[in-house]
């Protein structure tokens, strides 16, 4: 029996290895090696390791766990379960594993727009997230993407990083008079036809063709569409979900479930890889803790 396993092996999931192997316990990682990121040659705004490829960053955290005991096992875990205590996961072949602590760090995965063109662009010129990529794009023609009324804020959000902000609707028309007008206020432009397609040449975008023959000259989109969890370990668990399809957890990750902790984007929080780094460490430390307690004499 393990003391933790851990499914996850992004950030959330290898920084709480690195915590709890340096606890000395007994743990195992499981990762499908997907991270949400895999898209993007850069990972900006973690201090120390600003436009890193996330590439290398997991392969050196994983190196920096080999002095530890940790094991990686790259494996799907395919069902997990909890009963009297103790944690029961089973992998992709079937193999079946205990522990008393689980870790979920399976992260999520975004919607991407269903809009010929956007997977070769994606993670370079199309983006969702203006922290990680809203720098990048300063001073550049930006589209944003969101149907109905679901692009308004991101639309007036990239306004910090672009004085030319349009939005693009995509042949819905749910914007309010009162979203016009805030938008017209601050200069965003409106796109409400139908488009028909992204072109762009090595990742860089270069125009959004519309249905009706329009070519409009853009240089990066961010979209608002929405991300759901990467696994469906959380509902298998019976773990409490917000609104907007995150895991509840309390101040230390924490779930409703005694003995799981989530840790990452798959939890609540704000969705970048230092935070995810930071939730494993907090899920690490209260583990231990809570190993400890139950071992004292
Ligand atoms: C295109 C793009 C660019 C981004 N750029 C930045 C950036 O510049 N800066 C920044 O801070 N953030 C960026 N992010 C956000 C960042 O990717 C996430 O915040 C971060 O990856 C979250 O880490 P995590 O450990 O929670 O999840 P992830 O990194 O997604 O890792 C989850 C891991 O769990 C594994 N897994 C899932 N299910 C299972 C299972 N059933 N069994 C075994 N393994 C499983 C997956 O394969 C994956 O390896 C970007 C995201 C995207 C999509």
């Amino acid at each position: 029996m393990y003391d933790v396993i851990i499914i996850g092996g992004g950030p959330a999931g290898l920084n709480a290895a690195m915590v709890l192997g340096r606890c000395r316990r007994n743990i195992v990682v499981f990762d499908t090696a997907k991270p949400r990121n895999r898209w993007s040659k850069n990972m900006n705004g973690f201090l120390t390791s600003d436009g890193m490829n996330p590439k290398d960053f997991i392969e050196k955290g994983r190196a920096e766990l080999a002095k530890y005991k940790v094991e990686i096992k790259f494996k799907k875990i395919e069902t997990a379960t909890y009963s009297k205590g103790q944690f029961v996961v089973n992998d992709e072949d079937g193999t079946v594993y205990h522990s008393k602590k689980l870790l979920l760090a399976t992260g999520l995965k975004d919607i991407l727009p269903e809009i010929e063109g956007v997977e070769s662009l994606y993670g370079t010129s199309v983006h969702h997230c203006p922290y990680c990529d809203g720098w990048e794009s300063q001073d550049k023609a930006i589209a944003v993407y969101g149907k109905e009324r679901k692009g308004v804020g991101q639309a007036l959000g990239m306004k910090t990083w672009s004085e030319s902000v349009t939005l693009y609707t995509d042949g819905t028309d749910g914007l309010t008079r009162s979203d016009r007008e805030l938008l017209k206020r601050n200069e965003v432009h409106v796109i409400t036809e139908p488009i028909a397609r992204l072109e762009g040449e090595d990742g860089k975008l270069q125009y959004i063709v519309l249905e009706n023959g329009e070519r409009h000259e853009q240089q990066a989109m961010f979209f608002s569409t929405g991300s759901t969890q990467q696994s469906d370990l959380g509902n298998q668990l019976g773990c409490e979900f917000t609104s907007k399809g995150v895991i509840k957890t309390r101040r230390l990750q924490q779930s409703n479930i005694p003995g799981l902790f989530v840790a990452g984007d798959a939890a609540r929080d704000v969705q970048m890889v230092i935070v995810a780094a930071a939730e494993g460490a907090k899920a690490g430390v209260a583990i231990n803790k809570d190993l400890q307690l139950e071992s004292r004499k």
